[in-house]
Formats: structure tokens, C-alpha cells, sequence
């Protein structure tokens, strides 16, 4: 999906719940959809200045506030940074895979190991507020380029 079609839907979203979508999160929101992978609040800071000269990191910190209580973008807590999330118009949950290497951040949807989760702090009495579920390692084409010696 193109980024002009992820902002339209968000626009959408945003007049549905009646919260705004200010200029500056539309900018923030765009950054985000443009980058791969998950970037943390300066770099997004030093690309937001490009727009907005006069941005300051509460600017960024705010937006990305919001953009994350819209769900749509998520916080990569392992590397204290921010990922778009290209499946924002529905509630879903979430697992990351994360390459060390080359940065590349798969975002995972799988139902059964969210309830495997939740079944497991139930049986210890525990009440979730907040979980994340990140792996760290090799994506695929990393192995594979250093499978080949490279
Ligand atoms: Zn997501
Ligand atoms: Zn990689």
C-alpha cells in the first residue's frame, strides 16, 4: 500500500475517532511510513527538521504519543525506538523479529502465541498491562550473504 493511501486511511481513522491529525503528525506519520525498519526519536527529529526547522524533540515525542495511541506506529522496546505498523486499522497482536545486522524489523501477528502468553500469567495470577515480544538475531538474507563467505 502506498504511503499516500496509509496517510488517506488514517485521516479517515482519525476524523472516525475525533482526534487530530495536525500537520506535524501527518509529518511524523509520513517519516515513518517512508522508513524500513524501526528508527529511534532523534533520527526521526533530525528528518522531521528537514520539514519543520524548528521542530524540537518534545515536538517528535508528542507525535510519536499520539501516533502510538492510534496504533499506528509501535514501540520497539529492545532498541528504544519506532516502527510503522502497516496493519494500524485493526487491534492485532504483536511479536518482533529483529536482524542486528542490517536493522530489519518482521512484525509478527500470531494469535496463538499471544494467548499461550496470556494463559501463562493467568496461571500465575498475573494481570498484563503491557507485554512486548521481541527476538533478536539474523534475517534471512544476512545468513545467507554470510553463508557465502561474504
Ligand atoms: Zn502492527
Ligand atoms: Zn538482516
Amino acid at each position: 500500500m502506498s504511503i499516500q493511501h496509509q496517510l488517506e486511511r488514517a485521516e479517515r481513522l482519525c476524523e472516525q475517532r475525533g482526534v487530530r491529525f495536525t500537520p506535524t503528525r501527518r509529518h511524523v506519520f509520513t517519516l515513518m511510513a517512508e522508513h524500513k525498519g524501526a528508527v529511534s526519536a532523534y533520527d526521526l527529529l533530525d528528518r522531521l527538521r528537514e520539514l519543520e526547522p524548528n521542530a524540537k524533540p518534545p515536538t517528535v515525542y508528542r507525535a510519536l504519543d499520539f501516533l502510538l495511541s492510534q496504533g499506528f506506529v509501535h514501540k520497539v522496546e529492545s532498541l528504544n525506538a519506532f516502527l510503522f505498523c502497516d496493519h494500524f486499522a485493526e487491534h492485532h497482536p504483536m511479536q518482533l523479529l529483529i536482524c542486528n545486522h542490517c536493522g530489519l524489523v518482521i512484525e509478527l501477528h500470531d494469535e496463538a502465541i499471544n494467548q499461550a502468553f496470556n494463559l501463562q500469567a493467568e496461571r500465575h495470577g498475573f494481570g498484563i498491562t503491557s507485554q512486548s515480544i521481541e527476538a533478536h538475531g539474523q534475517c534471512r538474507q544476512c545468513r545467507a550473504e554470510k553463508n557465502t563467505g561474504d
